[in-house]
């Protein structure tokens, strides 16, 4: 093995190559007088000279010039630090091992200029190596130092074994190389620049990190906002059962907190209020409102008929199932309405309100008729066919699956029974909904606890895919807008006040969501619209 550490001429390092076994020879063909060493296949030229003098004693004498050279490993490379006080036009300045000659040139050249050697360049031999010429003589006064990435040993020593062999050592020196320049640049950079390039760095990573969370966020926005819309109701509807249990989880928590001020300010009816098919009947109070529109379902769904006539199956009692039915404020106004042949089963998510509502049965001494219970709208505890008329006021709104909570309607109805329905829902698109329409829709879906909403005409097509007959639809938006101004007036009246700094921030919130619900009327993307249908 060639070691080229602690040669201090070129000659004694041609003895040494000798003695180390390696075939050195003298040419002169061509002008230059080149000696080469070779060890095993390869072949190493290791100084050239252009000096008229063939016999090579100019080399010798160049050598003896030069006042040192050193072989030292810097970054695993073999550095020949030559330094020649005197150095002659087109003096030998070293050479490379093949096969990293190619990759040491550029960094040697660099290191050339470095060293103040002008117009330096490299002339290829073939086979290589590659040999560097300094045509300008540097000044005397200065020790040069010259500084060539050589081989490492090993490398010298012969030809690579194997292509994987070269490649990999290839890639080894090139990486070599780019850190041995990365690290020279890196030097010759003023203290200040480096440390502006680790700010900027820093900044660089902070400012995408801030990106992908915004990009991140706006992500979870929009897709919030889709399912608002009910543009995405696959993906909201696909919720696992937790999913779908923290939604309710959260309506009943809803219910829970809210029930008993509304019913100290609103009475026992938690629904739009009725106001004549244009609005324009608002002189009457928001109680007698929500009357009205109990009876305005009644009359446009037709099951007043039904409940007059007091016909159940069997001739048994009317059953009417108020799903989402509150504090149970229809199913004693049905009730009471229909007589003693009618009897209403009401469920609720909240069990505030359950047992509030049958606290409200007892005293208007229904409750041997009415009854309300804690269940989900999505798995009812009733047989098929149980009911024959299933109402359901306001409460689809908060369904997160509304095929499934139409299926489960159609589920107990009876055949011939009837569906009311009526629900909040967005208005039809397209024309698509605007970003403010998107906004609003989005806050009150926040706001009051709902899933998604969707337009009527889906409702309606799901009646359909449910198997029911005679489905009509109608939108009473502008019948029912005339409301939440009164509900806007009524939260600034002294028991809405006191009530909401009694229960805090939760309510002051859902009072505050008041605005969007005016503004979402008077844009028109809410819709209030109603459904009956038959099985
Ligand atoms: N229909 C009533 C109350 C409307 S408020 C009235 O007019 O006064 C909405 C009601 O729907 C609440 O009582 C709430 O508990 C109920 N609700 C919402 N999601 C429900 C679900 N998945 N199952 C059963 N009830 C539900």
């Amino acid at each position: 093995m060639v070691n080229f550490r602690n040669h201090t001429s070129i000659i004694e390092r041609h003895r040494e190559m000798r003695a180390s076994g390696a075939r050195c020879a003298r040419s002169t063909a061509g002008g230059p007088v080149r000696w080469h060493a070779g060890s095993g296949g390869g072949r190493t030229q290791i100084a050239t000279s252009r000096a008229a003098d063939d016999s090579g004693r100019r080399i010798t004498q160049q050598s003896r010039n030069c006042r040192d050279v050193r072989h030292h490993l810097v970054g695993g490379w073999h550095c020949v630090e030559q330094i020649y006080p005197h150095a002659t036009q087109y003096g030998a300045i070293a050479a490379l091992v093949p096969g990293f000659a190619f990759t040491a040139r550029p960094l040697a050249l660099r290191l050339l200029h470095r060293c103040r050697y002008q117009r330096v360049s490299y002339a290829t031999a073939r086979p290589p190596p590659y040999v560097l010429r300094s045509q300008t003589q540097p000044r005397r006064s200065t020790l040069h130092r010259l500084r060539l990435s050589a081989a490492p040993d090993a490398a010298v020593t012969a030809a690579p074994s194997s292509p994987l062999h070269t490649v990999r050592h290839r890639l080894q020196a090139w990486g070599k190389a780019f850190r041995d320049a990365l690290v020279a640049q890196l030097q010759r950079l003023p203290p200040h620049a480096f440390r502006f390039g680790i700010f900027g760095l820093l900044l660089l990573v902070l400012l995408l990190g801030w990106k992908r969370a915004r990009d991140r966020q706006r992500r979870a926005e929009r897709e919030r906002k889709m399912r608002a819309i009910g543009l995405a109701p696959a993906a909201a509807s696909h919720g696992t059962a937790a999913r779908r249990e923290s939604i309710q989880t959260r309506v009943a928590r809803f219910y829970d907190l809210q029930s008993e001020l509304w019913e100290r300010v609103w009475g026992e009816h938690m629904h739009h209020g009725f106001y004549g098919i244009d609005g324009s009947a608002r002189d009457k109070s928001g109680q007698q409102a929500q009357i009205d529109m109990i009876d305005e379902l009644l009359l446009f769904s037709s099951a007043n008929t039904l409940l007059q006539e007091s016909i159940g199956i069997g001739g048994r009692r009317v059953r009417v199932l108020d799903v989402g039915c509150g504090i149970g404020g229809s199913s004693r106004y049905l009730a009471t309405k229909y007589g003693t042949n009618v009897s209403v089963t009401g469920v609720t998510l909240s069990p505030v309100q359950a047992s509030r509502a049958q606290v409200l049965h007892r005293e208007r001494h229904l409750h041997d008729r009415v009854e309300t219970v804690v269940a989900d709208a999505l798995a009812l505890p009733y047989a098929d066919g149980t009911f024959d008329v299933v109402w359901s006021l306001e409460s689809a709104e908060h369904m997160p699956d509304k095929l499934a909570f139409m299926r489960e309607c159609a589920r107990v109805l009876r055949p011939g029974g009837r569906l009311v329905m009526a629900a909040w829902c967005h208005r039809e698109c397209p024309p698509t909904l605007s970003r403010a329409d998107i906004h609003i829709v989005e806050k009150m879906c926040e706001e009051y606890c709902i899933p998604h909403l969707c337009a009527l005409s889906e409702f309606e097509n799901y009646a359909w895919q449910c198997g029911l007959q005679q489905v009509h639809t109608a939108d009473w938006s502008a019948a029912v807008a005339p409301f939440w101004s009164a509900v806007a007036r009524s939260a600034l009246q002294r028991p809405a006040l006191s009530g909401l700094f009694e229960g805090g921030w939760p309510l002051i919130r859902a009072a505050l969501a008041i605005r969007w619900m005016i503004r979402g009327f008077r844009r028109g993307v809410f819709v209030l619209g109603v459904l009956r249908a038959t099985k």
